[in-house]
Order: C-alpha cells, then structure tokens, then sequence
C-alpha cells in the first residue's frame, strides 16, 4: 500500500528525498516519511511421520488447485506462532517441530509469506470452516496439485530437493541387540509388568551406542542389565517392531521404532555382579527352565513364537516387522 495521505494528521503527502531511501511519500506537518506497507503471513507445508502433506481445497481460492495452510500475522504474535495457531485452526493438528525454508513476496496481494515445513503426526483432520477439504498426499506427488509456480510450489520444491540432498542417517530406528543367555538348561530372562501389556517376560539387552560394534553391545548390556559377563555370541536372527502409540512417537521418540538383532550366548563364567542399569519395567531376572520357554510369554511376539529356532538353528532367521499398539521393556 502506497501512502497518499498522512495517517495521523490526514494532510496531502509530499515527494521528499530521503537519503538512501529516494523518495518517499512526507509529511511536511509531521515531518514524518512513510515507507510503503505491506502484511506479513505464513505459508506451511504440513509434513506427517510418513512424508505426506496435508493439502487443502478452499473452493474460494481455487477450485482445481490445492493449497498449503496459510493465514496473516496478527499484532504482537511471531510467525513461529502463527504458523502453529493455522495449522491447529485450520486442519487441527499440533505442530511437533517447525523449520523455517525461505520468504515469498505475493505481489498481487501485497504479502510477504514467511514459508515454514512444520511436522506433525498423522491424524484425521478437524477443518475450520474456511477450508472446503484436506487430504494427505505423498510429499513427491504434492507439486503436481499446485499451480506451478505459485508460493505453494516454491515452498515445497524447496522441502522435496532439501529432502533429496539430505542423506538420512538419522531415520531414528534403533538398533537393539538382545542376549537368549543359556546355562545348564535354563535361559536368563527380564521378568517385565507396565501398564499396557501386563506382566511378560523380555530377552535381556538393550540398544547399541554410537560407534559400539554389536557383539560389545550384547556383552555390555547384559552386564548392565544381568550381571553375567557372556561369551559365545551368535547371530540368531532379526525382527522390527514400530510403536503406533502417539505418545511414544512424541515423548520416546528414540524408542518407538526398533530393530532388534538376537544373539545366542553362554556365561563366561558363574560369577555375578549386581546389574548395574535395569529398564523401569523389569521386575527381576529370572533362570527359565528350557522346557518351559515357549510357554511363557516373551515380548515381541515373534521372538515368542520363533524362541526355539533362535535357541537351536544355526542359520540366522527373518522374523518379520509388526506394528504395536504399545511399547514394552
Ligand atoms: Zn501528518
């Protein structure tokens, strides 16, 4: 918006040099300038935890096209916050982590859009009024449903080449490394209880560190968590386990999806020292009779259902991936 009149006092604004400025609209009575105005907004590409986006239709903005959650920035608000409030107005979601990309300037609206990628988990949408539809898509369809060119598809072009440059390491699984410790017959488990899944039982070991082969991880962690020191130590096989639960993906986000590698081993020797880290979970260690083993119950399932091969074969096996409702111990 260009200045014609002087807000405050309403006379007729003069062209007046103003150093490095040029000229500017002035007002003589309030010996003021007056720079040009414009309106600050947001535009957000909303990303979930399977690299979708959200995309909406507001048939008044376009009826073919889809659009990217946007609104104006209000007085006394950053756009970090208006970023959050639109997105929880306009699809209902709660934003988890919010990355600033770049600035668009719209200028047939007189808008400078700040453009942010804002992660959230997946979720049915709750829409404000304001927006006709939404729907998820894969992020490397999304550019196809804007206009080309428009801010929408700068903003996401941005995200999709940024995502391609990227190599993820960090897809946050964890590696965990877990012990079937054998001795005189008898196999040493974690006797577990939490709220979710009652009481179970769970292979002793716990997630590989950085840098840490994992043959040293099941050593440490069953020292850590048992006491025993280990030796012998053979891959039995593999099986993943993705949490499904909100609150873990948000809270223990380093806990929500593993990857688990089981290892037979023996005890180096029958002395024991107090564990020094057990899980919040874990009741007590306990010797399990073999002949017992596969009728108790071990968490995850299938390294219940497959506990006798782990314990007898030689060849490494593929126990497959679930998806659980909850975390265990
Ligand atoms: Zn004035």
């Amino acid at each position: 918006m260009h200045f014609v009149f002087c807000p405050h006092c309403g006379s007729k604004l003069i062209d007046k040099e103003i150093g490095d400025e040029g000229k500017l609209p002035y007002c003589s009575q309030c010996e003021q300038p007056f720079w040009d105005m414009f309106s600050p907004s947001v535009i957000c590409a909303v990303i979930n935890e399977y690299n979708e986006i959200a995309l909406l239709r507001q048939n008044y903005v376009s009826k073919d096209n889809y659009v990217c959650v946007a609104g104006m920035i209000k007085i006394g608000e950053t756009a970090e916050e208006t970023a959050c409030r639109e997105i929880k107005e306009e699809l209902g979601l709660d934003v988890i982590d919010l990355s600033y990309i770049n600035s668009y300037y719209l200028d047939n609206k007189q808008l400078l859009m700040s453009g942010y990628k804002a992660n959230v988990i997946k979720k049915n949408f709750s829409l404000s009024r304001e927006v006709d539809s939404a729907e998820w898509f894969p992020l490397s369809e999304a550019l196809s449903h804007f206009r080309e060119g428009g801010i929408a598809w700068q903003l996401v072009s941005s995200i999709i080449k940024c995502q391609k440059n990227m190599v993820n390491t960090d897809i946050g699984v964890r590696s965990t490394a877990k012990a079937i410790i054998s001795y005189n017959n008898k196999i040493l488990l974690n006797k577990c209880y939490d709220s979710n899944n009652g009481h179970y039982y769970s292979l002793p070991g716990g997630g590989q560190n950085k840098y840490e082969n994992i043959y040293d991880a099941v050593k440490r962690e069953c020292k850590e968590e048992t006491g025993y020191d280990v030796t012998d130590i053979k891959f039995k096989g593999i099986c993943e386990e993705i949490c499904d639960n909100e609150d873990t993906k948000i809270n223990y986000k380093q806990y929500a999806h593993k990857l688990y590698h089981i290892f037979t081993c023996t005890l180096a020797s029958e002395n024991v020292n107090q564990p020094t880290e057990t899980d919040d979970m874990q009741i007590s260690c306990e010797w399990v009779d073999r002949n017992k083993i596969e009728n108790i119950r071990i968490l995850p399932t299938m390294i219940q259902e497959n506990i006798k091969k782990l314990i007898e074969d030689d060849k490494p096996i593929d126990m497959g991936s679930i998806h659980i409702p909850y975390n265990h111990g």
